[in-house]
């Protein structure tokens, strides 16, 4: 079985991704199990993140490495908070804060377009020159108020006009259908079949 390690401590992303490659042949073992500390996510795109985690994973394991770079990208805002999704309220970091933070650069403006975006990268092994490269969009609009105690980070916050719901009311299955994550991860699916 070949061997793939998660470059990721988030529980949420593990089991999902355990769940996926499992069936395709994949052993799926986290960093953490291999003792690997978190490395530096010190760029501007979540792409050269994403290719940063992964080689600091493959790199120290030896392995084939899975990451996942994530956030949300506010129309209104340039594109903020973007790659500083996580820690758009400063350290340490806080979802409850972040939160309050977006509905506050976000008073006053008419503009509530936004989208999340998800990249995977997976890296054969460290010094790979072709990545497989992954990435999915998924569009909504910034809310006035929280609504909602599913999914996580700026869920509550994330109004979807077709649906008439937040990103947090939907159930797990509903949001893997059309989440930019659960595109990006049908897309890698696809290539690790044709492999
Ligand atoms: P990462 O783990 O460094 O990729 O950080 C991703 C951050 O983007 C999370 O901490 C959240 O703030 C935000 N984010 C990414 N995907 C989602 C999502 O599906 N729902 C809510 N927030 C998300």
């Amino acid at each position: 079985m070949q061997k793939l390690v998660i470059a990721s401590n988030n529980p949420g992303k593990l089991r999902e991704f355990q769940f996926l490659l499992q069936p395709l042949g994949f052993e799926v073992l986290t960093q953490a199990q291999l003792g690997i500390e978190e490395a530096e996510e010190p760029h501007f795109t979540f792409i050269e993140n994403a290719l940063a985690k992964a080689r600091h994973v493959s790199r120290l394991s030896g392995l084939p490495a899975l990451a996942d770079d994530s956030g949300i990208c506010v129309t209104a805002l340039d594109g903020a908070p973007g790659v500083l999704s996580a820690r758009y309220a400063g350290e340490p970091k806080s979802d409850q804060r972040n939160n309050e933070k977006l509905l506050q650069d976000m008073h006053g403006v008419a503009d509530r377009r936004a989208h999340y975006y998800c990249v995977l990268v997976l890296l054969h092994h460290a010094d790979d020159p072709q990545p497989l490269i992954a990435e999915g969009e998924w569009h909504g609009e910034i809310a006035h108020e929280e609504r909602g105690d599913g999914g996580f980070g700026y869920d509550p916050l994330f109004w979807l006009p077709e649906l008439g719901k937040m990103s947090a009311e939907l159930s797990h299955d509903e949001k893997h259908a059309i989440s930019h994550r659960g595109k990006a991860l049908r897309v890698l699916l696809e290539k690790l079949k044709i492999m």
